[in-house]
């Protein structure tokens, strides 16, 4: 066994972690060593106890290690750990498409596997532009997304993102996407009339776009994308990778408005967070068009080798099964409203608070605006961490996004500790040791 310190020191002369600059980081506060979860806690190799405050980015549904999931995994593992989707197929990956089919949206029926929210996303992108070029049609091959929009890192994820922070810098490799201004259905119809007929398809986050710190669209929004593109003929990509999976409180965030997109991604909470395994789900229409004779070249060609891995398929039935045994969706509208008043009571009340967006476990505690350098948001993280809980900001917005599996008592604990976190950070920052930190 390591010690953390060790751990930390290789980690520092070896290891690249994502979406973080490197330089300082490890000295300014050595990273959290985590040893094991259980339930909605982690814990680090020194046994301290934190509550999963982002579902381990977003993903973790039913806690760690929930034993039906845990007994699924290793029961898989006694048959064969991966087989490939290329000519074959396997029990796992034929049973969560079916179990998977039968709680999305209704006329969804087919389920392409893939391995992370980007290549979901990818997947989408590739299929909509084929269906259009097989259906006699190749000058649909534009694409529409929103403002703000994070898709993923892959490129033509990318391509369809709209964050400056993070998307500026490959814009010389990527293709070119029309942007809609989120929220706004007039703008989007106004997109439609000029380019519509160039438009493979329109991609959306529904109901929240969570990257760009949580921002929420009115009702109704997601209903009016979908009626502008049946009106145009253009398809409608749902991202679903973070809204999936009752993060809105339904099963899916187009549920909330009746809606079914020609394509759907889900990732993140599809095996319960635990194994990383991703999907695009589509309609018989969109699948017709790929049918043909071999010669014909009307395959699609695209597949990943861990493609419907037989381990994380398992995971993702037991999953769905748990949201059935242990009605998830149900249990979790009670903690849905005691959120809502625990931010009302403690977090918007807060001087250093500029808003709080909440859209069922999804919520985006956005601060007053200050100096970048202050790294304010970071600040407020490690503050948490020091009295039990992980969370991760985005720049200056905080969130929150807790397994849906979280005890009252542990929401209540959560609300709690950022709440305090964020008083500290925001008040204390001209003096004391955080001061020192933040010069840094
Ligand atoms: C996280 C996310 C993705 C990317 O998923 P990865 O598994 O990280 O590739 C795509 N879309 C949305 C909306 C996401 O939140």
């Amino acid at each position: 066994m390591h010690t953390a310190s060790a751990l930390q020191d290789v980690d520092r002369r070896h290891v690249w972690h994502p979406f973080t600059q490197q330089l300082g980081w490890c000295e300014e506060e050595p990273p959290l060593v985590i040893d094991r979860g259980n339930g909605t806690n982690l814990y680090d190799v020194d046994g301290n106890a934190y509550i999963d405050g982002v579902s381990s980015l977003w993903c973790n549904v039913h806690g760690h290690r929930h034993p039906a999931i845990d007994s699924a995994i290793r029961a898989q593992l006694d048959r064969v750990a991966h087989s490939t989707m290329l000519g074959l197929t396997h029990e796992p990956a034929v049973e969560l498409a079916r179990k998977l089919l039968a709680v999305a949206p209704r006329g969804l029926a087919r389920v392409f596997y893939s391995e992370s929210g980007a290549t979901a996303v990818e997947i989408a992108l590739k299929m909509a532009f084929q269906f259009w070029a097989q259906r006699g049609e190749p000058g649909r091959s534009r694409f529409i997304c929103l403002e703000n929009a994070y898709h993923g890192d892959t490129l033509g994820a990318v391509s369809v993102g709209a964050i400056e922070l993070f998307h500026s810098m490959y814009r010389p490799l990527l293709f070119d996407s029309l942007r809609a201004r989120a929220g706004d259905a007039d703008h989007l119809e106004s997109l439609l009339e000029r380019h519509g007929a160039q438009t493979a398809a329109v991609i959306i986050e529904p109901l929240v776009q969570g990257a760009a710190g949580m921002l929420l669209q009115p009702d109704g929004y997601v209903r009016q994308v979908r009626e502008l593109c049946d009106a145009y003929d253009v398809l409608l990509i749902s991202d679903e990778v973070a809204t999936g999976f009752g993060r809105t409180g339904r099963m899916f965030a187009c549920d909330q408005e009746g809606v079914t997109p020609d394509l759907m991604c889900v990732g993140k909470g599809l095996t319960g967070g635990y194994l990383p395994l991703a999907a695009t789900l589509t309609t018989e229409r969109v699948y017709d068009a790929f049918l043909g004779e071999f010669d014909e070249f009307k395959t699609f060609f695209h597949g990943h080798t861990y493609t419907g891995n037989p381990l994380a398929c398992a995971a993702g039935i037991a999953s769905l099964e748990l949201f059935q045994r242990e009605h998830t969706l149900e249990a979790l509208q009670p903690k849905l409203e005691l959120l809502s008043r625990l931010l009302a009571q403690r977090i918007a009340v807060l001087p250093g608070v500029a808003e709080v967006r909440q859209r069922g476990f999804m919520v985006g505690i956005e601060l007053i605006e200050q100096p970048v350098a202050d790294r304010i948001g970071h600040r407020v993280a490690l503050a948490a961490r020091r009295r039990g809980a992980i969370i991760r900001p985005l720049g200056d917005v905080i969130v929150l996004m807790p397994p849906l599996a979280i005890s009252e008592a542990d929401l209540r604990r959560l609300v709690a500790i950022t709440a305090t976190s964020i008083a500290e950070a925001t008040s204390g920052r001209f003096h004391g040791a955080l001061g020192a930190c933040a010069a840094a």
